[in-house]
Formats: structure tokens, C-alpha cells, sequence
């Protein structure tokens, strides 16, 4: 067995026992990024020199005795999570060139607790997108089949763990961007609820429903990850104060007579027939590992997508009005500042974002609030409504991640309702602030991986670490990976 091949609690149990070091682990990654990392595009900028100096560092500190959460373990962060001294884009050239002068709380405490960093990985532009075609660099190859899309808009971190090109990832979900090109990459992939995870230095897309969250191999090792950014941070005041369980305890293997509620408006017709085989199969396996099913009804569902592109683009339009060329990244020089500002955003920006920009300023203009953002504002609490009522019956709910397996680079770019509506099964739960975990359930004939979702309760991180961990235990399909 290589080390690429070993698994991020598999490294860390080596690094321990001194079998191998850090330095030999991320020269392993480094070479392999090197090889192939031009077929799939996973990262923007590759860190070599800092990251054989982290894993330096963090040999001589376990010479020393010392031991730490992530100790010499190489990993990738999302391109708009903020890292001091090295580039940030958000996947957009609008900032081109900027280094921030501090790191993202949740990236600080990955390094705090030793982790190396790789790289920074690939995002549509400000996390807008489904397939981080959107990006304003390069497009990401799913490692399962390079003609596809890896999902988005995590998609370079997510292909990053399906190719070996990371032990570990961060990711950011607003609406899915975790757990869609989890699914879709066939790797574990998790949005933890709303105020589970600071947000500082996070570069913000939609505020009230950003979160940070971990992308890995297996539900043990996001679980190692969510432990090291989970808490309160006192430059969130959206991160909550709650104390932060120990989320390993929670990975017993033991589901008897849990509640898993199955949601209706989940299984759709045009939902394609093979990803509604396997989560169904996902489901009768929980049962027989001895869980509860019961069918359960979440009925505004429908209204996901309607309220997510108003409030998201609403958030975004007043988010990115601070990119004016002047305090940030990359600036169109022209002899008035009016023009130098429209220069700079009528470059800089992409398609998609002026699309969002549009739309969030024209929903939240006077005279129009009311009727679309105040609005929206009421229909996010009835969809939260649905999962409230839900969860005092049941204690998690398992449903698909998406309608389908990854499509085709190019199919969807140029209908971009097209690409909203695959979001279906992901938006509400963003909606609610509530927590999901996207757990690799099978393949279609085409072999492309399919996604289980489990959903819980705001803060119920460990029911759903609990459920997925004991399906993955009773199958395979985590430790299947694309032949690279
Ligand atoms: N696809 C959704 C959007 O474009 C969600 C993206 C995300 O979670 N960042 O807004």
C-alpha cells in the first residue's frame, strides 16, 4: 500500500508511531499533484515550498514529543476561505492577487492543530454555481470521469480527496456546495448546522446561510475535521457559544431503533432512476442495521429554490458591493472613479455573479422589498417550519443529495435555471441552518458516484455522524476511488 492510499486517521496513527514522517507524507502529495493535478484542476495555487516547511515543522515538534489534532497531515482549503500569506480568490478574478493579512478562523485552526497545507482548491466565482464551472480560472475535472463536472461549488476540494490529492478539505455550503460534489465525487462531505463553525475570514456569498465544513474519505476522518473548526469564535457573532461534543464518541456503529425519517417530496419524478435505486437500497440498509423508517412529509419544499434566489442573491448583491477595485485585488485604471468602478466590476466579474448582483439588488430595491425579500424572509421559516415538525418525530432524515450523477462539462452552463433546480434536495436544509452529511451510497452504470444524504437537527452534528458512520461501516463504497 502506497501512503496515498492511507485514509487521514490511517496517516495520522503512522505519523504517531513514526512509520512515516510528515515531509515523506506531503512529498507524496506534492508529487502527485504534480502528476496529475493538470488533468483534474483541483487546486489554483499549489503551496510546495510552505508545505514541505509546515511538514518540517511538524516532525521536529513530534521529535519533541509533542502531538496535535492534525499534526503533519496535508490538506486543502477552498479558495475563498481566507489564508494569510497566500492568494484568495474566491474563484474570481476580481481578486486577483490578494493575500490576505490573516486567516479564516476555521483554516487557523486546522493549522493550530498541525495540519500542512497543500494548496488552495478550485470554486465557481464566490461560491455561485453547481459545478465550479463558474470559476474564473479553470474548470475542475470530476477524477471518476475528467469529462465531467465534479460538482460544485467545492469542486476542487472534493476532487481533490476523490483523486488523492488531499487527505483532507475544507469547503464552504451556502446552498450545497459541500454536499453536492461530495455525492459527486464519492467522498464524504458535510455542512455542519448555522453557527456551528466560525465564519470569519470566510469571504462571504450569502451570510445568513454560509458555513465552512470538511470534505474526506471516510465519516471518521470528516468527523476528526469538524472537531478541529467547530466551536465559538468570538469574531462570529453568529458562531454559537454551545459546547462542542466529542464527535468520535459518536462513531459507534450502532443505530438500533433510530428514528430515520424518509420525506416524500424527496423522490421525484425526472429524478434519474438509478440514484433513487441506491438511496433506496441506502435506506433498507439502515433498517436492517436495525433503524426505524418512517415516511415523512416536508411540504414546502417546492418553495426551496424560489426563497433561496432571493434571500442568497439579496446577501450577495450587498456582499459584493465592497469589490470596487480599490481595496481589494485587481483594478481597471481609468482617469474618473466612477469608470475605474465599472470598469473593474464589468471585467472582473463573472456571468453569473452580475446575474446574482442583479437580481439581489433589484429584489431588495425600494418597492420591491416587500414583496419578494420580505416575502422570501416568511417562506424560509415555514420551510424551517417543516424540518421542526419533522424532527419531533423522527431523529434524522436520509434522502438523495441531488437528482443526478455528474453531467457533462459544458451541458448546463448556458441554462443557468437549469443548473439551479439540481439544488432541490440540498437548498432547504440550508435554508433551516440545519446540518447534512453526503455519505458515497453506490454508482450508476456509467460509474459515477451517488450521494445519501442525512439530515439533523440544528446542532445535531453527532446523530448524523452516528447514522453515517454505521451505513459506511456496513458497506463499501467509501473505500472505492477513482484508478489515477
Ligand atoms: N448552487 C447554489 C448557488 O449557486 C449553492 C452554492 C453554494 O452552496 N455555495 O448558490
Amino acid at each position: 500500500m502506497s501512503l496515498i492510499d492511507l485514509t487521514l486517521n490511517e496517516a495520522l496513527s503512522a505519523l504517531r508511531t513514526k512509520q512515516v514522517s510528515s515531509v515523506e507524507l506531503t512529498q507524496a502529495y506534492l508529487d502527485r499533484i504534480q502528476r496529475l493535478d493538470s488533468q483534474i484542476n483541483a487546486y489554483l495555487t499549489v503551496t510546495a515550498d510552505r508545505a514541505l516547511a509546515d511538514a518540517k515543522r511538524a516532525d521536529e515538534r513530534r521529535a519533541h514529543g509533542e502531538d496535535a489534532p492534525l499534526l503533519g497531515v496535508p490538506v486543502g482549503i477552498k479558495d475563498i476561505l481566507c489564508t494569510e500569506g497566500v492568494q484568495s480568490t474566491a474563484g474570481s478574478r476580481i481578486l486577483e492577487g490578494f493575500v490576505p493579512p490573516y486567516s479564516a478562523t476555521a483554516v487557523q485552526r486546522m493549522f493550530d492543530a498541525g495540519a500542512v497545507l497543500l494548496g488552495k482548491t478550485n470554486t465557481d466565482e464566490f461560491a455561485m454555481g453547481s459545478s465550479t464551472e463558474n470559476s474564473g480560472y479553470c474548470v475542475t475535472h470530476n477524477p471518476w470521469d475528467t469529462e465531467r463536472i465534479p460538482g460544485g461549488t467545492s469542486g476542487g476540494s472534493a476532487a481533490a480527496i476523490a483523486a488523492k490529492l488531499a487527505l483532507g478539505a475544507l469547503g464552504t455550503d451556502t446552498g450545497g456546495s459541500i454536499r453536492q460534489p461530495g455525492a459527486m465525487c464519492g467522498v464524504v462531505g458535510m455542512k455542519p448546522s448555522y453557527g456551528r463553525v466560525s465564519r470569519y475570514g470566510a469571504i462571504a456569498y450569502a451570510s445568513s446561510l454560509d458555513q465552512i465544513g470538511p470534505l474526506a474519505r471516510n465519516v471518521q476522518d470528516a468527523a476528526t475535521l469538524l472537531q478541529v473548526i467547530a466551536g465559538h469564535d468570538p469574531l462570529d457573532s453568529t458562531s454559537m457559544i454551545t459546547p462542542v461534543p466529542d464527535y468520535a464518541k459518536s462513531l459507534t456503529g450502532e443505530i438500533k431503533g433510530l428514528r430515520v425519517g424518509v420525506p416524500k417530496e424527496y423522490f421525484i419524478d425526472g429524478m434519474q432512476p438509478e440514484v433513487d435505486q441506491n438511496v433506496r437500497a441506502a435506506i433498507d440498509l439502515l433498517k436492517v442495521l436495525g433503524a426505524e423508517i418512517v415516511e415523512i412529509s416536508l411540504p414546502y419544499t417546492d418553495y426551496g429554490i424560489p426563497v433561496y434566489y432571493i434571500v442568497a442573491p439579496s446577501e450577495a448583491s450587498a456582499n459584493l458591493a465592497r469589490y470596487d477595485g480599490v481595496r481589494f485585488g485587481k483594478r481597471e485604471d481609468r482617469e474618473e472613479m466612477w469608470d475605474s468602478y465599472k470598469a473593474t466590476r464589468g471585467k472582473r466579474f463573472g456571468a453569473e455573479v452580475k446575474r446574482r448582483i442583479m437580481l439581489g439588488t433589484y429584489t431588495l430595491s425600494a418597492g420591491y422589498f416587500d414583496a419578494y425579500y420580505l416575502k422570501a424572509q416568511k417562506v424560509r421559516t415555514l420551510i424551517k417550519g417543516d424540518f421542526d415538525k419533522a424532527f419531533a418525530a423522527v431523529d434524522v432524515i436520509a434522502c438523495p443529495v441531488a437528482p443526478r450523477t455528474a453531467w457533462k462539462i459544458g451541458e448546463k452552463v448556458n441554462d443557468p435555471l437549469q443548473m439551479y433546480l439540481e439544488d432541490v434536495f440540498t437548498i432547504p436544509t440550508s435554508l433551516a441552518g440545519i446540518c447534512g452529511i453526503s455519505v458515497p451510497c453506490g454508482f450508476d452504470s456509467a460509474k459515477l458516484p451517488i450521494g445519501l444524504q442525512l439530515l439533523g437537527p440544528a446542532f445535531g452534528e453527532e446523530i448524523i455522524l452516528r447514522a453515517a458512520y454505521a451505513y459506511e461501516q456496513a458497506t463499501d463504497w467509501h473505500s472505492q476511488l477513482p484508478d489515477l
